[in-house]
């Protein structure tokens, strides 16, 4: 009773064109499953493709802060794919933008894509299982060590405060699944810093900053994930929160 249950089942990854998705998009590939891998820059999830693995991938152009366009991804895997089984909530974004000064297209664009782009998918997709019957779905969150601690510089404020309310969601989700007797399985990685693209949208940060802290890779989350997949259908693995050797 492992990950190899899900071999052939359909899981939907956010941000799947960069970092943190398109790791964990390869590593889903690598264990069986059909990966669909959504992301405005579409031409990046193609490039995922891994030869050898035994999943098969399928790419396609989306904007999770456009609630049409979640729906009409959400359409095409039920009429190619059947359904989701696993949705894994990646897709996120940061920006340096303070609470004093910050422009509220900034604001917004975080709580867009990192709370509401999440919620949106989320209740699609547990319409989607709970509509199939499938019992032993999977939600993931991919939120943030910051969803654990208080802002550690104002120009995070928003992203911070949009990480508290992913953990909420979780809690809130958790709950009304249980209420509804459903055996679908939620949880999230609250991983520290991670080499990707992320922090590139913070003006004030140099191009090597990754160099200059302790950071983890995006296959150390994709890991986290595997493992959250793999355990029985009675645990239930709530959060991992993963810090970088030697970051404080
Ligand atoms: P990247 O910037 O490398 O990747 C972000 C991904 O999100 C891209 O694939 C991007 O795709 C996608 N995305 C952004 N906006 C949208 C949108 N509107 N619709 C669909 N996809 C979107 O960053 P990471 O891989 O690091 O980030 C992934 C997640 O990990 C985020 O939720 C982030 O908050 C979280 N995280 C990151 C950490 C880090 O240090 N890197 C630490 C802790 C958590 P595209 O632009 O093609 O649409």
């Amino acid at each position: 009773m492992g990950i190899e249950t899900y071999a052939g089942r359909v899981a939907l990854v956010t941000g799947a064109s960069s970092g943190i998705g398109a790791a964990i998009v390869q590593a889903l590939l690598r264990k069986g499953l059909k990966v669909v891998g959504l992301a405005r820059r579409v031409d990046r999830v193609k490039a995922l493709e891994l030869k050898d693995a035994p999943g098969k991938l399928y790419a396609i152009e989306g904007d999770v802060s456009n609630e049409e366009s979640v729906l009409s991804a959400f359409k095409w895997i039920r009429e190619n794919l059947s359904g989701v089984d696993i949705l894994i909530n990646n897709a996120g974004l940061g920006n340096d933008c303070n609470l004093t000064t910050g422009k509220t297209q900034d604001w917004k664009r975080i709580l867009d894509v990192n709370v509401l782009g999440l919620s949106i998918c989320t209740r699609e997709a547990v319409q989607d299982m709970l509509r199939r019957g499938v019992d032993d779905g999977f939600i993931i969150h991919v939120s943030s060590i910051v969803a654990h601690n208080p802002p550690i510089a104002a120009y995070l404020s928003m992203y911070t405060a949009s990480k508290h309310a992913v953990k909420t969601l979780l809690e809130g989700l958790r709950k009304d699944l249980v209420a509804r007797k459903s055996k679908i399985r939620v949880g999230e990685v609250s991983p520290g810093a991670v080499r990707t693209e992320f922090l590139t949208n913070f003006d004030g940060l140099p191009p090597n900053v990754y160099d200059t802290i302790p950071c983890l890779e995006s296959e150390d989350v994709a890991e986290a994930v595997v493992y959250m997949l793999s355990q029985h259908p009675r645990v239930q693995v709530h959060d991992v929160i993963i810090y970088p050797t030697g970051s404080s």
